[in-house]
């Protein structure tokens, strides 16, 4: 079995601490490596060097940070494969669906790029009698990334992408799930160029989380994963005074009005329903028929083709729809809430309690699950299930479906499948959510928007990716200047305007 290791300053480090957790291969259930859980005293070693090597980073100009980014996008493209089958591997999604998730990520870096065009400041030439005024936008310093294990090549592009074009120290914390393309990928920068020290990979768990929010080297602090923690995140990396973004867990909502194309509703459910397993903070997991007669149509089409998905290990390529969820955890998790909504009286329209796979009896597989006839106060309904459950809740009228989204606590995606302009146009106005989707159940913005929730799929300012991302990796200097020093004006003990 494979003992994995940190990185630092530029090469694998095996980990100190004598603590270790198990990566798991999901689709048989048996344990394939183990990932060194850092310490404080590690973190902390891990922080003081990145500083280190920070301070010629932030110097190096903003063109030759962005070539590095381009070496990188073509290497990531080299070892797409290398990348997915591994990341497949450990998380247990199918091969292009991993390869989806080095791709999504690897156009962050592509927009990193501009780095030189969305670094450049402000200027005012003649704001005084020899007076200019100019903004600046520089690093934060040494900067840490925390992220999930459902997407492991994405988040940790997302993070490291901006954070360093911008000239910052990276500490990238992933997940202990699935921790290997993370090192991979930082093994990928260190050949695009980055200079050892400048991206700092330590696995770990809370120990490590903890001593990230209490280091007073570290700036700022993004988060991805599930509310509880990014909540926990947000207060403590808040309190110790750090800048902090924290995207946390989902319940997203698809409406379908009567007018909508109910075969093409489906066919969305189907894939933001199940795909990954539902393991994706943006996956449909509350269908919102408007009407009974929609509701009914729109089960006549989905039992069907549910009954039909196919679920398998990733080996088995382009056979398998879904692969096994993450952990047997995630699997006890998941069986615990649809038992949960049976008992408080949901219709189960699809069972896939008693999904066996041969060849594979331990692995972490789930079987396809449709409720219907669920209503807001069941947990199924409240809670993130994070799995390949759909809950259809029927609502009468269009301002009972939407008032069920704005009113759930969470608010990261949600989608209208409509024909009708007005409808579409005032939903997406008046939802509360933070991405939606007008007959597109998976909205998530391309690399040079932002990626962001609302309510509690989100806490702090600005968003993922995007111009937000420079915003978030960055802080404004701002210097007025007067030359020559010839005006003489003598003491001035007021403000005053400009003249
Ligand atoms: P998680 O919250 O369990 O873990 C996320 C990170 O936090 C990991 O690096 C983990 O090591 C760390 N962590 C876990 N417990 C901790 C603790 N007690 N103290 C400090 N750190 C801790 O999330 P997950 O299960 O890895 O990921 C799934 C969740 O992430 C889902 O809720 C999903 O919706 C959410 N997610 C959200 C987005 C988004 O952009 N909003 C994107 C992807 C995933």
């Amino acid at each position: 079995m494979e003992d994995l290791s940190h990185w630092i300053d530029g090469k694998r480090v095996a980990g100190q601490s004598g603590r270790f957790a198990d990566v798991y291969n999901p689709a048989t259930g048996e344990v394939q490596a183990r990932v060194p859980l850092a310490s404080k005293a590690e973190l902390d070693d891990a922080v003081a060097r990145a500083a280190k090597a920070q301070i010629a980073w932030g110097a190096t100009n903003p063109q030759k940070r962005a070539r590095v980014m381009m070496a990188a996008v073509g290497l990531i493209n080299r070892d797409m494969d290398k990348l997915a089958e591994k990341l497949s591997s450990e998380h247990g999604k199918t091969f292009v669906d991993a390869k989806g998730d080095v791709q999504r990520g690897l156009e962050v870096i592509e927009y990193c790029i501009g780095a030189p065009q969305l670094l450049k400041g402000e200027y005012t030439d003649s704001a005084g009698p020899g007076i200019d005024m100019y903004s600046m936008k520089q690093p934060l310093g040494v900067v840490a990334g925390i992220t999930p294990f459902n997407f492991p090549a994405m988040i940790p592009l997302w993070k490291m992408g901006p954070a360093l074009a911008c000239g910052n120290a990276m500490i990238l914390k992933p997940s202990e799930r699935d921790p290997s393309v993370p090192l991979m990928l930082a093994e990928i920068f260190k050949e695009a160029g980055l200079p050892d020290g400048v991206l700092q990979v330590v696995n770990g768990d809370k120990d490590a989380v903890d001593a990230i929010l209490d280091n007073d080297t570290v700036q700022a602090v993004g988060f991805v994963g599930s509310t509880p923690i990014a909540h926990y995140i947000y207060s403590r990396g808040c309190a110790n005074g750090k800048r902090v973004q924290c995207f946390g867990g989902a319940k997203n909502h698809m409406i379908i009005m009567p007018d909508a194309d109910l075969d093409q509703a489906a066919d969305a459910l189907i894939g933001a329903g199940y795909g990954a397993a539902g393991e994706r903070c943006m996956a449909i997991s509350v269908a919102v028929p408007v009407g009974d007669g929609t509701a009914d149509a729109l089960r006549e089409r989905l039992v069907p083709k549910i009954e039909a998905l196919k679920v398998g290990p990733w080996t088995a390529g382009d056979d398998v729809d879904y692969g096994p969820v993450v952990t047997a955890a995630a699997k006890e998790n998941i069986e615990r809430l649809v038992q949960t909504g049976i008992d408080q009286g949901a219709e189960l329209a699809v069972d896939g309690r008693d999904f066996k796979l041969q060849g594979y009896e331990n692995g972490f597989f789930v079987g396809p699950h449709l409720f219907d006839h669920v209503t807001t106060d069941m947990d199924i309904y409240r809670q993130e299930i994070f799995g390949p459950v759909l809950s259809m809740v029927r609502a009468k009228t269009y301002d009972e479906a939407i008032g069920m989204a704005m009113d759930h606590e969470y608010g990261n995606g949600t989608a209208i499948f409509t024909r009708d302009g007005d409808t579409a146009r005032d939903f997406a106005h008046r939802i509360n959510i933070g991405m939606v989707g007008i007959n597109v159940p998976i909205p998530v913005p391309l690399a040079y928007h932002t990626f962001g929730g609302w309510k509690k799929s989100g806490f702090g300012d600005l968003n993922q990716h995007g111009p937000d991302a420079f915003k978030f990796y960055t802080r404004t200097k701002t210097v007025t200047s007067r030359w020559p020093s010839g005006i003489k004006e003598g003491a001035a003990f007021n403000f005053k305007a400009m003249d």
